[in-house]
């Protein structure tokens, strides 16, 4: 199949798992306000908070992974889709159907994480700017 095709098939994908974000974030809040007005007693109040801050955190998570999901969709009516924003290499379609929101080729992905999260990546950056503020 070529990857033009396999690409639209992807924009089916992002589709269909936009829609079901929005049905279950949906769905959340409906099951939100109907509790709120039932809570009776102390246990049942104290199980609607964590409910709804587990409810909350989830639609934090939706939200973002619905941004991702547009963005996405953008980027394949611009024809940008599938390429890395990093390399500019194409992202293989193995990538992009475990991650059909992705925007880097997993090379580019591992770096950037690195780059964010390794303790040597930090101290060479609280490095740079203490060399560079005792050169100014
Ligand atoms: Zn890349």
């Amino acid at each position: 199949m070529a990857r033009k095709d396999s690409l639209e098939k992807l924009r089916k994908i992002l589709q269909k798992r936009r829609d079901a974000i929005v049905r279950s974030a949906l769905g959340d809040l409906s099951l939100l306000q109907g509790r709120a007005s039932k809570s009776a007693d102390v246990l049942d109040a104290v199980a609607d908070t964590v409910q709804s801050e587990l409810n909350s955190q989830l639609l934090e998570v939706e939200s973002r992974e619905l941004a991702a999901i547009d963005e996405a969709i953008e980027r394949l009516n611009r024809g940008e889709y599938g390429t890395c924003e990093t390399c500019q290499k194409p992202i293989p379609l193995t990538r992009l159907r475990a991650v059909p929101h992705a925007r880097e080729c997993i090379e580019c992905h591992r770096l950037a994480e690195k780059r964010r999260s390794h303790p040597a990546a930090r101290m060479n950056r609280m490095f740079d700017s203490y060399q560079t503020d005792g050169a100014s």
